[in-house]
């Protein structure tokens, strides 16, 4: 019998699930409830699956394809929702690469390595605390312990209930780090969820404190995907056809309905009547849908959605090198302080394609990646400060020709402002049947982006099938609570 057949709902229920949004949320709940035997239909706008983490074709001017993505993503040992997603089309992991060494670049050549590390807390800080040059013994006592020791105590609702009206710049300032610590290694993590420091809620820079490094018993490793991120998507929509998933690539959800049996899903030239829905949409496609959707949704509901926010734009620049970046480049490497470049990626080193390029041209294809841009600032404006970001990290760049480059910038990540937490919506919503799945969803536990997106996609299908008497699958997360959490003062 096979595992579908299993755990598939009695016969005769009506349950029809329509999933709005084929990112990695929506790919996971489809996944589940395929797999639970459910009668399922996945709706995505793009001609693509994956969302953010997806890949479109593309062609050079030399008539060359290749896939471009919004870039470099890593992916962390302690993803075990995101892991087990993967595992349904391959067992192995093949398609990942660990990542060993990850330094973080500063300006005039300052380094930090991340590099073998132990595992766990409180060894992991010390041993950084020892390596950091630009920590020294007489700094020591000036840092606040008091607040550092919050980074050990989280507390799934304490470390809210404290820090969430509280700016992740105000927490930062308080523990009192010299300003050359503090940069290379605060202001870079902070950065990494794509909020301003000042816009960011200190509870959720603590939750990811947690998530990442203090509480997280992989350490703080990740793996790289080998190959464009659409060879992982083309299995996976082969996955959930084989399972029997209706999949519509390119048919936008333009309007939900609400009906006496569930809701009715508007989509061009068709009208889809569903059970329940799963809407799996990034935070802006999610308040358009919800505005034009009308009373379809309760009050509540509506008022959640419309309260969610999104956060500064990105920017990704792939640049196509007519030469080689110098061998001991790290593929991956984080920077600061070097303008508005956060990172910087040496694609032949880390995917195949990019490396077919790089064999055949002689040359590098580098992409730097800006989070949290002023958006008054225009192209030309963000491309000539990453240019000057890349020529200080790699100054063999400074002679190279740029070949050919694409650049973009969408604003589309979500916010997590100070005192967000209490209105965020959940997996659960307020109206019978509909579950919200996506990075900003609220979970009960530490968890981000990729991750949080498959987790909340788990879970919203974990929900249907329980409620049809099917098993739902496992949701891990790293343990929920800090060394230190409940510790009086903290
Ligand atoms: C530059 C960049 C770098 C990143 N790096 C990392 C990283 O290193 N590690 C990490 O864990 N995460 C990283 N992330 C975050 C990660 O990509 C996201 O958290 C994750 O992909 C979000 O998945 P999702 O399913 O919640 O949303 P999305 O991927 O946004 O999926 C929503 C889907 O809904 C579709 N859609 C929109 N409107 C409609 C409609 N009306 N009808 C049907 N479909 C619709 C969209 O096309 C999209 O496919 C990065 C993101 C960016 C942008």
């Amino acid at each position: 019998m096979t595992d579908s057949a299993r755990h598939a709902p009695s016969r005769g229920t009506p349950t029809r699930v329509v999933v709005i949004g084929g990112g990695l949320a929506g790919v996971a709940a489809t996944t589940v409830l395929a797999e639970r035997g459910v009668e399922v239909t996945l709706l995505e706008a793009e001609r693509f699956l994956g969302g953010r983490a997806g890949a479109w074709s593309d062609r050079l001017a030399d008539g060359t394809s290749f896939h471009m993505e919004r870039g470099f993503h890593a992916f962390f040992r302690q993803y075990y929702g995101l892991r087990a997603l993967i595992r349904r089309v391959d067992p192995e992991l093949s398609l990942l690469a660990p990542m060993d060494d990850y330094p973080l670049l500063g300006p005039d050549g300052r380094k930090e390595s991340f590099t073998n590390l132990p595992r766990r807390a409180p060894f992991n800080v010390l041993e950084i605390v020892r390596r950091t040059p630009t920590l020294k013994m007489r700094d020591l006592p000036h840092v606040s312990g008091l607040h550092a020791a919050a980074m050990m105590a989280f507390d799934p609702e304490r470390t809210y209930a404290r820090w969430d009206r509280v700016t992740a710049k105000e927490y930062l300032d308080l523990l009192r780090f010299p300003a050359e610590a503090r940069q290379m290694l605060f202001d870079v993590f902070a950065h990494s969820f794509f909020n301003p420091e000042e816009e960011y809620s200190a509870a959720e820079l603590l939750a990811m404190f947690h998530f990442y490094f203090l509480g997280n018993p992989e350490g703080l490793v990740f793996d790289v995907m080998k190959r464009p991120f659409s060879v992982l998507f083309e299995k996976l929509e082969a996955y959930l056809r084989e399972h029997g998933a209706e999949i519509r690539i390119g048919t936008p959800a333009e309007r939900l309905m609400a009906t006496p049996n569930g809701f009715r899903v508007q989509t061009p030239g068709t009208t889809l009547e569903a059970s329940h829905v799963v809407l799996a949409l990034s935070v802006p496609a999610l308040k358009e849908l919800c505005r034009v959707s009308g009373d379809a949704l309760d009050p509540i509901l509506r008022a959640r959605i419309d309260a969610l926010g999104v956060t500064l734009p990105f920017a990704v620049w792939r640049l196509f090198l007519d030469r080689k970046v110098a061998p001991e480049r790290a593929p991956f490497a984080g920077t600061t302080g070097l303008g508005i470049l956060d990172n910087i990626s040496v694609f032949e080193k880390l995917e195949d394609e990019s490396r077919g390029w790089s064999e055949r041209t002689g040359g590098s294809i580098v992409e730097l990646h800006a989070y949290a841009v002023d958006p008054t600032w225009d192209e030309e404006r963000i491309k000539e400060d990453l240019l000057r970001g890349m020529h200080a990290a790699y100054p063999e760049t400074k002679d190279a020709r740029i070949v050919e480059d694409r650049f973009l910038v969408r604003r589309d990540c979500p916010a997590f402002r100070p005192g967000d937490q209490s209105v965020r919506p959940t997996v659960e919503t307020t109206k019978r049947n509909l579950y919200l799945a996506g990075d900003f969803v609220k979970l009960p536990f530490a968890s981000a982006l990729m991750e949080r997106a498959v987790t909340t996609g788990f879970m919203a299908a974990n929900r249907i099938v329980v409620g049809l008497g099917a098993k739902p699958v496992d949701i891990r997360s790293v343990p929920a609570r800090g060394l230190l959490a409940g510790a009086p003062g903290i």
